[in-house]
């Protein structure tokens, strides 16, 4: 061997070792989608060494690649010679791998960015393309659980801490939304607010702890007894308000009895004590001559005055007089 020769043969070799080692994914495919070269990373996370995947198809070693959009994607590499990218948010992962970094033990997979690009023969011609292959998870993991606290957090500012109810400001938004609506639909839409009665006196009585489990249990029982659209709301400190879409008043009258008997048999047991309440209520259908979202609220909120006057423990609906 002359010295030239030994020369290309070490650098080969140098060049070989430090691809083997290094900390990304190096994968050789021919125009069969074959492999042909296969590095110590991929060995590493696949658990298959290169004797078991030289010469075979990517596709029938990895079922989890999606073939036909994977051949797309190398086939503007193979006849355009251009380079082609793939992100973890378009496609979490290319191969399967299973995640063994401890900080990032929210995923059981690694997340991967890749890169195909064109390897050229002598003749410019590209027979073969190279799969690099990033292992992205703790960026990944990061990004989704900022997306995830960001979620959380636009839920709490919008929800109210002890009811889980929407709280004042944002159910206002979903009335205006509603009113909006009506301003275009005229579909019917009723709405009901209501509040406890002699409420100072379950304070005074048993304590505000004890108050704010009513509360609690108020809410609760709203939630259990109205439909999924209807939007309900924590108006103030012992005052609900709820918007009925497609609901007449008199179908609103049913929900505010319902509600109203339920609540009259319920005991809500704190510290060893049982309290038992009522609540009154006031229904206002939307109409033409409510010229903006606050009328509507003001016939519901005298509607309500109207049931505390007549006794409490009732439910009006708002006529005009
Ligand atoms: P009425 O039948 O006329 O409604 O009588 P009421 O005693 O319920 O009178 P009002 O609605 O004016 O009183 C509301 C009371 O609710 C006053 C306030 O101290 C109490 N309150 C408001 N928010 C909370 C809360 O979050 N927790 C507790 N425990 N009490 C609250
Ligand atoms: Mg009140
Ligand atoms: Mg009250």
């Amino acid at each position: 061997m002359n010295k030239e020769t030994h020369e290309i043969l070490n650098e080969f070799h140098w060049l070989m070792a430090a691809l083997q080692n290094i900390d990304v994914g190096l994968v050789i495919l021919n125009t069969n989608f074959e492999i042909e070269l296969w590095n110590g990373f991929m060995q590493n996370h696949s658990a298959r060494m290169p004797d078991e995947v030289l010469g075979k198809s990517v596709f029938e070693l990895f079922p989890e690649l999606p073939e036909s959009w994977f051949r797309r994607k190398a086939d503007t590499v193979f006849v355009l010679k251009n380079s082609a990218f793939t992100t973890w948010e378009q496609r979490p992962y290319l191969f399967r791998f299973n995640n063994y970094r401890p900080i990032t033990s929210m995923a059981d997979f690694m997340y991967q960015n890749s890169t195909i690009i064109p390897l050229t023969n002598v003749r410019g011609e590209v027979e073969h393309i190279c799969l690099i292959v990033y292992d992205v998870t703790e960026v990944a993991v990061n990004r989704l659980q900022l997306q995830e606290v960001n979620t959380q957090l636009q839920q709490l500012s919008r929800t109210d801490g002890l009811t889980g109810l929407l709280n004042r400001a944002s159910w206002e938004a979903e009335l205006v939304h509603e009113y909006q609506r009506y301003q275009r639909h005229q579909h019917l839409c009723s709405m009901l607010m209501f509040d406890i009665d002699h409420f100072k006196r379950v304070n005074d009585n048993y304590g505000h702890p004890t108050g704010d489990e009513v509360i609690r249990q108020t809410a609760a029982c709203l939630k259990e007894n109205i439909r999924e659209i209807d939007i309900a709301g924590r108006y103030g400190g012992e005052e609900f308000a709820v918007i009925l879409p497609d609901t007449h008043a008199e179908g609103a009258l049913v929900v505010a009895e319902r509600l109203r008997k339920k609540i009259d048999t319920l005991s809500v047991h704190y510290d060893g004590l049982y309290v038992e309440y009522s609540i009154s209520l006031g229904i206002a259908e939307l109409n033409p001559t409510m010229n903006e979202p606050t009328a509507w609220i003001e016939c519901a909120d005298k509607a309500l005055y109207q049931a505390k006057h007549n006794g409490r423990n009732n439910s009006v609906i708002y006529t005009e007089k």
